[in-house]
């Protein structure tokens, strides 16, 4: 029995696939997940953070903002004090019927005098120890951490009390009086910040008009000189996370106040031209090392203050900046964090699929196992898988599967040894048989052998008695002239009947000599075209005796082929003669030879008398002739044939007949161009 093997390895696993599946299935919907996480966790981060810095700041600003409301509510509460009014009143009242230039005058006389003096002296103290000073003071000394200086003019700009020896007696030509004063109008002013080179302090001025209680005249200013260090406490102090840091910074970036360590005079450029640009928000830019911040920044808003501030730069923006990476860094802990507990998650996913995998793969390991026990003929085993699905009932369909094919199997088994013995039986019956065809055909080549050797020798013995009867015929018809007419006719029919029968004893002869073996091919090249004329040539007269013409129609690749000459020369004489001799008065012989492959196919067409399909095969026969109800009687022994198709098939080649009784045969033959030798 011929089966093809089954493969032994599977291209790729069962195993892996399902577990491919399972990843296919698994993995990318949660690495998506993970990677969407994280980039919305960057922007959440991001704008978390950011907008967290810009309410920081706004938070500040708005901080400074009410800081100085409160401030300047509390200079308006100073200035409407008693004391504060009834000793500005007084100042002014001191002035009254005098010329402007002459208060002037008076006014710089004393401010020289102020100016000049090194200390408190006689002309300086009685402004310092007035009651309004020492109600000064003791605001003063109440926040000392808030204020360094408070001091009230009259309306003239002339000092009225003040907590210490300031620089000038004389104000009104400062800008924060003309600012506060406002011509008599009075106005609440912020100005700032102001430097005192010899405490190096920054502060803020506060100046608020004070004011005739009933009538509201302007009638002198109170001046606060506050600690920008108190009124910018949370950005010197607030810091985010340790590196995130504060900064108040003018329009043109000069840096006024941060918690950063190191206090630069300019806030890095970038971070200016942001905030400037766009006033509140938040952003990242990169500071002087080239690092990128987180910025978060808001203006100061002024506009709702109760009073007008004149601040360095026009406007002040706070602002808040950490690095970025720092910024990131608890949540992109965290983040990653969730990212490696994801990629965890991940690998325990695949570890579960490929136990999930495995368990379901094992049982189809064993199905397959069973399978290959079936193709190796071992029957009837049992394969046990208890998975309670498909698997098992499979399992169960090869099991009864394997039962049925063994009881198959035997019984098979069985009918084949049965058959086995009919046929060897038979087989042996054929045998015996073929020993006696063997015998009876040896005995069959024997008789023939002998037939032919027989009929050669017969033959021969015959030969040379026709010769001689040939040659005295002669001799006597010689003397006709000596003869009667029926004499004549005697000579000349034993003449011919002679020699007929000479023909007919060298054909029998032949025959028995090629059938018994004793010819042997003398091959040469013989040229084909040449000798289908050169034959021609010796049945000329005979053709010409009843007026038929030869047409030769030989192809040109047609040329020379290995044969006996002899033998090729007496196949194609005879053919001729025959097409000559069953053709009509007048008729054709048509001649053609063509190559085809290895052979040439010679064919010799007449226009005579034809055969009848049923005598087709036997004129080949020795002896054999069409004969009956022929009219006229055509002379013959029925050899030629016979010795053509002898020839033709010690030649290797074949011989044949085409014909329509009554129009005409056609005798072809081919020829191998070579001959193996
Ligand atoms: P024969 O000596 O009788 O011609 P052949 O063996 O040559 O012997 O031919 C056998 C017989 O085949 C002939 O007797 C004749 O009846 C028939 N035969 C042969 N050639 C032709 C042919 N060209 N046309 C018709 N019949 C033919």
């Amino acid at each position: 029995m011929n089966h093809t093997p089954a493969k032994n390895r599977a291209k790729i696993s069962l195993r892996v696939k399902i577990f491919i599946a399972l990843l296919i299935v698994g993995v990318p919907p949660l690495t998506i997940a993970l990677f969407v996480a994280y980039r919305s966790g960057t922007d959440i981060r991001k704008y978390y953070i950011g907008s967290r810095f810009q309410d920081l700041s706004q938070w500040v600003a708005q901080e400074i903002n009410s800081n100085l409301s409160s401030e300047i509510s509390e200079g308006e509460a100073v200035a409407l004090t008693p004391t504060v009014v009834d000793a500005v009143t007084k100042a002014n009242k001191a002035y009254s019927g005098k010329s402007a230039d002459a208060v002037m005058n008076e006014i710089l006389a004393v401010d020289e005098e102020w100016k000049a003096a090194q200390m408190i002296n006689e002309t300086i103290r009685p402004y310092l120890s007035n009651q309004i000073s020492q109600y000064l003071k003791s605001i003063l000394d109440l926040r000392s951490d808030k204020y360094t200086e408070i001091f009230v003019t009259d309306d003239q700009g002339a000092l009225v009390g003040a907590t210490g020896k300031t620089t000038d007696f004389y104000q009104g030509d400062e800008d924060w009086w003309k600012r506060a004063f406002n011509r008599g109008n009075g106005r609440n002013i912020v100005q700032g910040l102001e430097y005192d080179e010899s405490s190096q302090v920054k502060s803020v001025v506060i100046a608020v008009p004070v004011r005739e209680p009933i009538s509201k005249t302007v009638i002198g200013v109170l001046k606060m000189v506050l600690k920008a260090d108190y009124l910018f406490h949370s950005i010197n102090t607030l810091r985010i996370e340790e590196t995130g840091y504060a900064g108040l910074m003018t329009k043109d970036g000069e840096l006024l106040a941060t918690s950063a360590l190191v206090r630069a005079p300019r806030v890095p450029a970038n971070f200016w031209r942001k905030i400037v640009s766009k006033g509140g928000g938040w952003t990242s830019a990169l500071d002087e090392k080239a690092e990128e911040n987180v910025l978060g920044f808001s203006e100061v808003d002024m506009s709702a203050l109760n009073g007008e501030a004149f601040l360095t730069g026009g406007k002040w923006y706070v602002f808040f900046y950490q690095n970025t990476s720092d910024a990131y860094g608890r949540i992109s802990a965290t983040a990653s964090k969730v990212f490696s507990l994801g990629l965890g998650l991940v690998l325990i996913l695949s570890i579960l699929g490929f136990y999930a995998t495995n368990r379901i793969v094992m049982p189809i390991r064993l199905l397959r196992e069973e399978a290959q026990y079936i193709a190796r003929g071992d029957l009837g085993r049992r394969v046990e898988v208890h998975t309670n699905d498909e698997l098992e009932l499979l399992a169960e369909e090869i099991n009864i599967m394997s039962e049925k094919l063994k009881e198959t199997h035997s019984t098979l088994e069985q009918k084949i040894e049965e058959r086995t013995i009919e046929i060897s039986d038979a087989n042996k019956k054929l045998e015996a048989q073929r020993e006696v065809l063997l015998k009876v055909n040896k005995q069959l080549m024997k008789a023939s052998t002998l037939k032919s050797q027989f009929l050669a020798e017969i033959c021969d013995g015959l030969n040379n008695p026709v010769l001689n009867i040939i040659r005295l015929a002669e001799v006597v018809s010689q003397e006709a002239a000596n003869m009667s007419e029926p004499q004549k006719t005697y000579v000349d029919d034993i003449l011919s009947n002679a020699k007929h029968l000479h023909q007919l004893i060298n054909e029998v002869f032949t025959l028995a000599r090629a059938t018994s073996g004793k010819i042997e091919l003398n091959l040469t090249d013989v040229a084909v075209e040449a000798m289908l004329r050169e034959v021609h040539e010796t049945v000329r007269a005979l053709a010409s005796e009843k007026n038929i013409k030869f047409e030769f129609q030989i192809e040109p690749n047609v040329d020379t082929i290995v044969a006996d000459s002899n033998l090729f020369k007496h196949i194609i004489f005879n053919l001729y003669t025959n097409a000559i001799k069953y053709n009509r008065i007048n008729g054709k012989v048509l001649v053609a030879a063509a190559r085809e492959d290895n052979t040439v196919e010679i064919s010799v067409t007449d226009t005579g008398i034809g055969i009848r399909p049923e005598d087709q095969e036997r004129i080949f026969h020795e002896f054999e002739r069409v004969e009956e109800g022929r009219e006229p009687y055509y002379e013959g022994a029925g050899m030629g044939l016979a010795l053509a198709q002898r020839f033709v098939e010690m030649h290797g080649g074949r011989i044949w007949v085409e014909s329509q009784y009554g129009k005409g045969s056609s005798f072809i033959f081919r020829l191998p161009v070579t001959q193996d030798k």
